[in-house]
């Protein structure tokens, strides 16, 4: 990485703690992914993003603002992000994935809370993440309870708007997602100081549905068996679409996915055919959360699919690009955000069918359903997804682990029996 402490202390970070952040992410990278074999060519494009993860992006981004742009810093996959870019704003993901922040978020959260949670409030409060430093605007939801309430907290640090999003899907929750979407529509409007019109929400419309096409593509490829890229490497992939420059990932990822397509025609794979093949279920892995994608794939399986924010539910579903008024355009992006089947509704049995689908269409052996501490939603919803998957004889393991190092060995040991029993 370039020398960036210059716009690093203009962002007010805490220079000194961020050095240890620094200082412990290459020798990680180094360890779970520089060390796997037969990487595709493509994949140097996504590690140079990651060598310069806290320079160039966020270097792009302060120029950005100097020129009069605005950035909005979002944490979960229902905020419509094409509103964002049709008034030339930038949208970042945030969501924190170390647990070098864990401890800053205990400071102001009680301990018995989602990591997600404690490590997004500890990046801000820490000042050693230079994206929350360089955000004008969070944006926060009120899906399950422990953001909701930290959204409080996070406000006394920086500003931070709240969209309400609803608990169920009846025709009268979605009439109000609709005018909650106006609501935030109006909130960037002001904030970017543009209006939005049909033709520049058509152009978000279409470069979000790109995005997800291109993410679509991506995944399609893993369904060969051999499969022509890790699950590792596409996780990252996917944790990078959250804040790279839309258009340049795009571009890159469609290089990528030629490259697959290649191997796949050639029958190349990153491990051999036959391999017992894992879809992931459940709770997001926000970047740099790899720890169960490395333990599972070091056990003799490969993962094919995340049924997961950080993959399916971030791109399935396209909006409809066809409405010509901004109303209709609207409908249609609201529209779109109420078919993913997060946890936080009641009820939510399109994400059971959405686990028994995705598991036959990328051919997957067996489902590991992870859960991060604390989030009662997936965890309750294991019940339905567990049961589901029995009557299909699809064999799931459910595993419960936060961004801690101190239970790798015993998920290590439940993970291999697992696999024997995929075998
Ligand atoms: S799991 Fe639910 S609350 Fe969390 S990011 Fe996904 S949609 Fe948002
Ligand atoms: S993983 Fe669960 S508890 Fe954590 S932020 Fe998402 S929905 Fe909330």
């Amino acid at each position: 990485m370039g020398d960036y402490r210059n716009l690093w202390e203009s962002l007010g970070m805490d220079l000194e703690k961020h050095d240890v952040l620094c200082q412990a992410l290459p020798p990680l990278f180094d360890e779970i992914y520089l060390s796997q074999v037969d990487r595709p060519q493509g994949m140097n494009y996504f590690n140079f993003v990651i060598a310069e993860i806290h320079g160039l992006r966020v270097e792009e981004l302060h120029t950005a603002r100097i020129a009069g742009r605005k950035v909005f810093g979002t944490f979960c996959v229902f905020v419509p992000t094409e509103l964002i870019t049709a008034c030339d704003g930038i949208a970042v993901g945030l969501c924190g994935g170390s647990q070098f922040w864990v401890p800053d978020g205990e400071k102001v959260l009680p301990r018995n809370l989602c990591p997600l949670i404690k490590a997004s409030v500890g990046a801000k409060i820490s000042g050693t993440c230079p994206y929350f430093q360089s955000c004008d605007l969070l944006v926060g939801e009120t899906t399950c309870d422990g953001k909701k309430k930290a959204w409080e907290i996070l406000n006394e640090y920086t500003p931070t708007y709240v969209m309400d999003l609803p608990q169920m899907k009846r025709e009268k929750d979605l009439s109000n997602w609709r005018d909650e979407v106006s609501r935030f529509c109006e909130q960037v409007e002001a904030l970017t100081e543009q209006k939005i019109t049909s033709d520049n929400l058509r152009q978000a419309i279409h470069l979000a549905n790109e995005k997800r096409r291109v993410l679509s593509r991506l995944y399609g490829a893993r369904k060969a068996d051999p499969v022509p890229i890790s699950g590792k490497d596409a996780l990252l992939i996917s944790q990078i679409a959250f804040y790279d420059d839309p258009e340049r990932f795009i571009t890159q990822t469609d290089a990528l996915c030629e490259e697959l397509e290649k191997r796949i025609d050639q029958g190349t794979g990153v491990f051999p055919k036959s391999t017992p093949r894992i879809l992931i279920s459940g709770t997001p892995q926000a970047i740099p959360n790899w720890k169960l994608h490395h333990i599972i794939e070091n056990s003799g399986a490969v993962i094919v699919c995340e049924e997961t924010c950080t993959g399916t539910r971030y791109f399935e579903n396209m909006v409809d690009e066809g409405g010509e008024t901004v109303d209709e355009q609207m409908r249609h992006l609201a529209d779109r955000y109420m078919g993913v089947n997060c946890a936080c509704f009641t009820p939510n049995t399109g994400r059971v069918d959405d686990i028994v689908r995705l598991a036959k269409e990328y051919h997957a052996d067996g489902v590991v359903h992870y859960n991060l501490p604390f989030c009662h939603n997936y965890s309750i919803e294991y019940h339905q997804v567990e049961r589901a998957l029995k009557q299909e004889g699809i064999p799931v393991i459910k595993v419960e682990t936060d961004y801690g190092e101190e239970d790798s060995e015993q998920i290590r040991t439940r993970i291999e029996a697992f696999i024997e029993i995929l075998r």
